[in-house]
């Protein structure tokens, strides 16, 4: 609850983009948001880090039971095809949700172009189903 003579405010704030590309270094290999942050919208960031332990602990597996390095050699190329993919998805949700609203943010042209395609997602089917893919993680 407000109290009397409190003042409300907006800020924006900056959102950070980071992929480390490659995520391994000899025998040092990044995991989760040590190899990746994603705009928090997109809510990826947890399955990208569950993604990668999945992976890398399938190598560690085959690397201990097996000793075979082939998934450890391949774990950076294999999580980063999966990490731009969403890292993209993420880019450009993100920017979609700000562009939509307020236009002082980055004008108006920018605006009706995000609320263009943001009507595009309830119209189109097609649009709307690779929509509903991202967000359930099945690309
Ligand atoms: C508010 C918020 C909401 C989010 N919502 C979602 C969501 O809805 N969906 C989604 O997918 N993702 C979401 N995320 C992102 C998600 O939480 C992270 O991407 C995910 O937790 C990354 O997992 P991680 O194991 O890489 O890192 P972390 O979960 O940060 O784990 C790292 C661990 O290492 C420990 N640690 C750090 N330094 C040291 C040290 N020197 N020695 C020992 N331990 C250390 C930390 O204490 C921590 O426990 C959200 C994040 C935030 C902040």
């Amino acid at each position: 609850m407000k109290t009397r003579g409190e003042i409300s405010s907006k800020q924006l704030v900056p959102l950070r983009s980071v992929v480390h590309d490659p995520m391994s270094h000899g025998r040092l290999y990044l995991l989760g948001d040590a190899a990746h942050i994603v705009p928090p919208m997109s809510a990826k960031g947890m399955n990208l880090a569950l993604h990668d332990a999945d992976v890398f602990a399938k190598a560690v597996i085959r690397q201990v039971e097996e000793q075979d390095a082939s998934l450890l050699d391949t774990y950076s190329s294999t999580c980063l095809r999966h990490v731009w993919n969403y890292q993209a998805f993420a880019a450009w949700f993100t920017d979609l949700m700000h562009d939509s609203g307020d236009a002082s943010y980055q004008g108006e042209f920018r605006r009706q172009i995000a609320r263009a395609e943001f009507d595009r997602l309830y119209a189109s089917e097609s649009a709307n189903r690779l929509f509903s893919e991202f967000l359930t993680g099945l690309n």
